[in-house]
């Protein structure tokens, strides 16, 4: 099956207001070009050194969104040209994001990345954190622009498990978005869903689909 037609299996899945980051992580360039090609402008890496690499070499209109885990020192590499960053777990690198807006003068768009599988690897603040972010903490943040929520459900085959994990999240996204972000109305991003549970995560208000090997094919990291 090739990517394009790939790709177009996906969207035909995914309900106008759901916008598709096409998760091209190991993926050569002449991968993504071939998703390029069909369409898609948006997508997505986990790694700071291959997000820049692929930025440099690519076409420029493309959006690029950092999907990782992000050390804070890595940070400044990716602030110039990065269309949205998905993976914030931490006030800290909260704060460094700032700072290294500051510096270039970009108000950088960032999701707060939510703990909700029952696995201990994953990344994330936790519900209750969140709920006690003061919105004097984010007004101290003026350039970093949180657009919303992000969340990795566990890595399982219980369906009813993974709905419940993304259910948590949407109610936690609809009480922060009621609560201390109700004056912000750029908070609209729900990024829930991969390739295995992007139908699930549809079903429970996703708003953002991260969708990879469905597009691409299966990671080889042994190269
Ligand atoms: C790799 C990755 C994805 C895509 O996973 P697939 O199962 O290949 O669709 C989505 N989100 C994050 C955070 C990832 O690291």
């Amino acid at each position: 099956m090739s990517i394009a037609t790939n790709l177009q299996r996906i969207k035909e899945q995914i309900p106008t207001g759901v916008t598709l980051v096409a998760v091209s992580k190991t993926h050569d360039n002449n991968a993504i070009m071939e998703a390029y090609r069909a369409g898609q402008r948006i997508f997505g890496e986990n790694k700071v050194q291959e997000l820049t690499q692929k930025f440099d070499t690519l076409p420029k209109d493309i959006q690029w969104h950092m999907i990782g885990h992000m050390q804070s020192n890595k940070v400044k590499y990716i602030i110039p040209f990065v269309s949205l960053i998905h993976g914030v777990d931490s006030l800290k690198l909260l704060q460094v994001i700032n700072k290294e807006g500051q510096k270039y003068q970009r108000i950088i768009p960032c999701l707060l990345q939510v703990h909700i599988a029952k696995e201990e690897t994953k990344f994330g603040f936790s519900p209750d954190e969140l709920l006690q972010l003061s919105s004097h903490t984010i007004a101290e943040l003026p350039f970093v622009d949180i657009q919303g929520l992000m969340g990795m459900a566990t890595y399982t085959d219980n369906h009813l498990q993974i709905k419940d994990e993304f259910k948590t999240l949407k109610h936690l996204f609809d009480q922060l978005k009621a609560g201390i972000f109700h004056q912000s109305p750029q908070f609209t991003t729900l990024s829930m869903g991969m390739s295995d549970d992007f139908r699930i995560a549809i079903d429970q208000g996703s708003t953002m689909v991260r969708v990879g090997s469905s597009i691409f094919g299966l990671r080889d990291y042994t190269t």
